[in-house]
């Protein structure tokens, strides 16, 4: 190694030679030929000249000590065995021969920290791992061996913060191609998987589920990234990592840059799920060796071998039969290898469903007795004796399902996987066979077979799923109840795929698998003219219509079960995305709107026969229950609460065994003891229950907190409470004592910080002014309450915005985003909505809208909302090519006059100049009716009991009549959308964000 800063110039010596000149010494070097040589000589003589015009400083190697931390000495190099002078500097370890030669500009070598793994050895000893070499150094001391390590360890770590993340993994060349696609420069990793990926690719991976490979992105996950995994990356890199995946790809599956996104799916899947394409370990199948292979590879350094174990079936929780270090990771962390404690730990959660899935593989032939009733054409519906079944012999081969009169002779029928189209497995007890599956084929027939033990049908269930499901969801939705494929408009080529098991429904759209947990639907509507369903939930909408084959109707009855009913425990019921149920949220948050001012609240009797109709109708369907105030006073609506806390199926505290232990805890003396047993028992309850208490007890806090206007003092309201949560006659005076203190101790026992707790009781102060109704006068500031709607839905939270009487829409956005922290992105738009009370419908703001003037809209019931735009770029777009601004066409038009009225009718519509004209019917009918577009509220959706034939529908409102207009598909949707947009504001529609922007710039 020579420094350029010490050599003054380079000269050629004949054909073949050149020499360096430096003040104290000259080097003489010999290529193997003139051109070589020519080019050697021409490519110093630059650098040097390049060298003479910097400024830089005189420094030989490094820029020592003017930019950072440098840490120096002697070590001896253990081979070749000589003394080295060390210097440590930015991301680089120099080797000397002694400290005067680096002064000469003379070096050894130098070792790259960013790849560098340092390791103590025995006594003074310790080693440096790169992937290209090993160095072994010894120290003068041990204390001195520790000093180094530790300044190694540090200088590597902070090597590593230098670059970003993308830059320190592509320093592998082998990670600057997707390891399945070859697409150069992925940003996208597995962090299991271990593999780089591009986006698309990323995209089918995320798509196959977490637990088989967990994707992260390199640039917008950064904290993931932590210097273990990164090293993780870099020491096996997508070309070891897949001599293990890839060692079997046969040239006609590989995957090339261009794939379409079926290719792409089928390659990925074999490749990482099925494990087609791998190299199995050659103890494969053997357990007890997989174990102790894992056991010793998790102490070495050897990272691919520990993949191929995880990934080949070794057991990643097996015990290592060492008692302080049980597991193959505590061991690999006693050992020091953090590397590898680190593939361990990103395999956790995954290796066992991989394990699973690996075991599963023989199953998909299965075979077995199984009895089926004797004459199939009659119903399977159809109530049948235990003699009317017959044992047929039953195999699941090749693809085809068949049974035979017995062993594989006789054959009496059979169909092929892929025509079944729906797989239930029944309640014990539904038939006479305890256990039974019923099977559905695509030309509409059923078949039912039945088993004595709950076993076979589960193994039976689990080999035809496999066999039927596309992998992307059988590897998520894990043992169900029912499953299969159902059309919808939603799917691709309009099918999706189901599964539902307990009250989650997993349902495959396009190359997404979605879970719905159906309790917390927001709408479930089912026609009644011909049973298509619509379902809505919070990250979309489901459309499907009704088919006349028999499994259909199976779908219709559990999806309406599942959805959570009014006559089960809390947990059956509807919910809300809280875990709280439907009819207690909607109650109290009718009683914070309406009650807390009002004397006497929850004391006071309402009229019986409201409160009993109020209850029935939440028992029906508590989702759609909307009442008026003229209807229902805010007693009955106290009490309808009331009276469902304690009728409801064994009641908030799960049944009359654990309310006893709660009123044992109330009995006990010390009152940190009894604050204990409360925390203890509260966490002991179901989620559902346990959010149930709690947003109850913030509830009545809030109420005793203006007991100065409502008389209800913590001791009135635990009085009346007591009895409603412990289900019995109120004589039992620790019932009350409980209510009592958890009201009082709300913040300790449901560990809510108690600036929290203020901020939520501002948030309540704040709607009770606006549902008094006062306007704010033109000068003052308000309080106002805004939703915003970020990644994930437990972080769409209510923030609390003071807002002055000309706030803009545009301001809103930028305050709401400050205040949650969210620096917005060039690609995110986020915009203020106007939200209906029902939510179904919303409203963008135009970014010079006042706020205030929405927010207390005397006519609507509304709520502001900040969300990211989906549309807005597409709107833009579109309006980018269009000359004049207008748009005429068909839609289904319905004009509603009653809740129910749902007639659809194709009209031709126009939009041109500034008025939108509604024909009587198709494109020539005479003009029936127009509207100023000025003049209409245009929002984005429809209520959902209209049952509109798709999701992309639009509302007009005109002095509170609503128009709905229905798009056939979402290019139609953005196309109207933004011709009224522009219409209504002269095209200045802007998104918030881009004007923010340019406001600030
Ligand atoms: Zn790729």
């Amino acid at each position: 190694m020579i420094s350029l800063r010490c050599v003054d110039k380079v000269v050629g010596v004949g054909d073949l030679k050149f020499q360096l000149h430096s003040q104290k010494r000259t080097f003489l070097f010999r290529a193997d030929n003139t051109e070589e040589k020519n080019d050697w000589v021409c490519c110093l003589e630059k650098a040097l000249s390049d060298n003479k015009n910097s400024i830089e400083s005189r420094n030989l190697f490094f820029k020592r000590r003017s930019v950072d931390f440098s840490f120096e000495g002697s070590l001896e190099l253990m081979s070749p065995r000589i003394k080295v002078y060390t210097i440590m500097s930015r991301d680089k370890l120099y080797l000397f021969k002694d400290c005067e030669e680096q002064f000469q500009g003379v070096g050894i070598t130098d070792i790259d920290m960013r790849l560098a793994l340092v390791k103590d050895g025995e006594k003074r000893s310790f080693t440096l791992t790169t992937p290209y070499r090993t160095f072994s150094f010894l120290a003068e001391s041990e204390s001195e061996r520790q000093r180094w390590c530790d300044s190694l360890n540090e200088c590597v770590s902070r090597s590593l913060s230098y670059d970003g993340v993308c830059e320190s993994l592509w320093r592998v060349a082998s990670n600057q191609q997707c390891a399945d696609c070859s697409a150069s420069m992925p940003e996208w990793a597995s962090i299991n998987l271990c593999v780089l990926l591009c986006e698309k690719c990323a995209g089918v991976h995320r798509s196959l589920g977490q637990n088989v490979s967990k994707v992260r992105s390199l640039k917008l996950d950064e904290r993931v990234w932590t210097d273990d995994l990164i090293r993780v990356f870099l020491q096996l890199g997508n070309a070891k990592a897949n001599t293990f995946w890839g060692a079997n790809i046969p040239p006609s599956e590989s995957l090339c840059v261009n794939a379409n996104d079926e290719h792409r799916l089928q390659h990925i899947t074999a490749k990482y799920v099925q494990g087609k394409y791998r190299k199995y370990h050659t103890l494969y199948g053997h357990q007890e060796e997989l174990d102790s292979a894992l056991c010793k590879a998790v102490q070495s350094a050897d990272l691919l071998e520990i993949l191929t174990l995880l990934h080949c079936g070794a057991d990643i929780k097996c015990h290592t039969g060492i008692p302080e270090f049980p597991t193959p990771l505590s061991l690999a962390k006693r050992s020091g290898q953090s590397a590898q404690a680190e593939l361990l730990t990103q395999n956790l959660n995954t290796a066992e469903s991989f394990e699973s899935v690996l075991k599963d593989v023989s199953i998909q032939s299965h075979c077995g007795y199984l009895f089926k009733p004797s004459s199939s054409s009659r119903p399977i519906t159809e109530h049948k004796n235990k003699a009317d079944f017959a044992q047929r012999w039953c195999c699941l081969e090749g693809g085809v399902f068949s049974y035979y009169k017995n062993d594989h002779s006789n054959k009496r029928g059979s169909m092929k996987t892929s025509e079944i189209i729906c797989l239930s497995v029944n309640s014990p007890g539904k038939h006479v066979y305890e256990h039974t599956f019923e099977l559905y084929t695509d030309e509409g027939r059923g078949y039912l077979f039945g088993a004595d033990d709950a076993n076979t049908v589960r193994n039976w269930s689990k080999a035809i799923s496999m066999a039927m499901l596309p992998p992307a969801l059988f590897n998520v939705c894990g043992p169900c109840d029912r499953l299969g494929r159902l059309r919808c408009v939603e799917g691709s080529h309009g099918i999706g795929w189901f599964c539902l098991s307990g009250f989650i429904l997993h349902v495959l759209l396009e190359n997404t698998v979605q879970t719905i947990d159906l309790r917390k639907l927001l709408s479930l509507t089912l026609s009644d003219s011909d049973g298509s369903m619509v379902l809505v939930w919070r990250g979309g909408t489901l459309h499907v219509p009704t088919d006349r084959r028999p499994h259909f109707v199976g779908w219709q009855t559990c999806i309406q079960q599942k959805s959570g009913s009014g006559d089960q425990p809390l947990s059956h019921q509807q919910l809300t995305e809280l875990d709280v149920p439907v009819t207690v949220d909607r109650c109290l948050n009718h009683v914070t709107r309406h009650g807390l001012l009002s004397p006497g609240i929850y004391r006071k009797n309402g009229v019986n026969s409201h409160i009993t109709e109020l209850l029935k109708r939440f028992h029906n369907d508590a989702r759609s229950v909307s009442w008026s105030e003229l209807d229902f006073s805010v007693d009955d609506v106290a009490n309808t609460l009331k009276r469902f806390l304690r009728e409801v199926k064994d009641g908030v505290l799960n049944g009359q065994d654990n309310a006893k232990s709660w009123l044992n805890a109330a009995g006990l003396e010390d009152k940190s003891e009894r604050i204990y047993q409360y925390q203890n028992l509260l966490s002991n309850l179901p989620i559902v229950n346990q959010a149930t208490l709690k947003v109850l007890t913030h509830h009545l806090h809030s109420v005793q907190h203006l007991s100065n206007e409502n008389q209800m003092t913590k001791k009135n309201l635990s009085i009346v409470f007591g009895p409603t949560l412990f289900q019995n006659d109120g004589k039992d005076v620790k019932a009350t004592r409980v209510v009592e203190e958890l009201i009082q101790n709300y913040c300790s026992i449901f560990n809510v910080s108690e600036s929290e707790l203020q901020r939520q009781l501002n948030l309540t102060t704040v709607a009770l002014n606006k549902h008094k109704s006062e306007r704010p006068s033109s000068k003052t500031t308000s309080s106002i309450i805004c939703a915003v709607y970020l990644e994930r839905i437990e972080e769409g939270l209510e923030v609390l915005v003071q807002v002055g009487a000309n706030m803009t829409a545009v301001e809103l956005v930028s305050e709401v985003l400050d205040h949650k922290e969210v620096k917005p992105t060039n690609e995110d738009f986020w915009s203020c909505y106007e939200i209906l009370e029902n939510v179904e419908m919303d409203r963008m703001l135009h970014y010079s809208e006042k706020v205030l003037t929405v927010y207390f809209s005397p006519v609507l019931k509304c709520n502001l909302l900040v969300k990211k735009n989906q549309y807005i770029s597409s709107i833009l777009k579109y309006l980018g090519m269009m000359e004049n601004v207008g748009k005429s066409g068909t839609l289904r038009v319905c004009e509603v006059k009653t809740e129910r009225s749902k007639n659809y009718c194709s009209r031709y519509c126009e939009l041109s100049g500034t008025t939108f004209r509604l024909h009587k019917g198709l494109q020539n009918s005479p003009c029936e009716r127009e509207w100023p577009v000025k003049e209409l509220k245009v929002y984005n959706g429809y209520r959902s009991k209209l049952n509109s034939p798709t999701p992309w529908g639009i509302t007009l409102v005109h002095e509170k009549r609503p128009w709905y207009l229905c798009c056939d598909n979402e290019d139609e949707f953005i196309e109207w959308t933004a011709t009224f947009y522009s219409i209504q504001y002269d095209g200045d529609i802007w998104p918030s964000l881009l004007v923010m922007q340019s406001h600030n710039s």
